[in-house]
């Protein structure tokens, strides 16, 4: 294999939103994660957050 071509790689990002106090907090995309999903707990108030944004963020390796 050559490996010697730089590639991009495009990180998956999912950003939730807490419906209660709008905190929002970015972490990496994961498996099953779906727009307005509930998702985890809110680090502020506790309250679940939904999913509020999916995108992607090519980076240069
Ligand atoms: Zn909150």
């Amino acid at each position: 294999m050559n490996f010697s071509k730089k590639k991009k790689v495009v990180m998956a990002f999912t950003v939730e939103k807490c419906t209660k106090c709008n905190a929002v907090k970015k972490r990496a995309f994961s498996d099953g994660d779906a727009l307005f999903a509930m998702s985890s707990k809110c680090t502020s108030c506790g309250e679940i957050t939904s999913i509020e944004k999916i995108f992607g963020e090519s980076l240069d390796e």
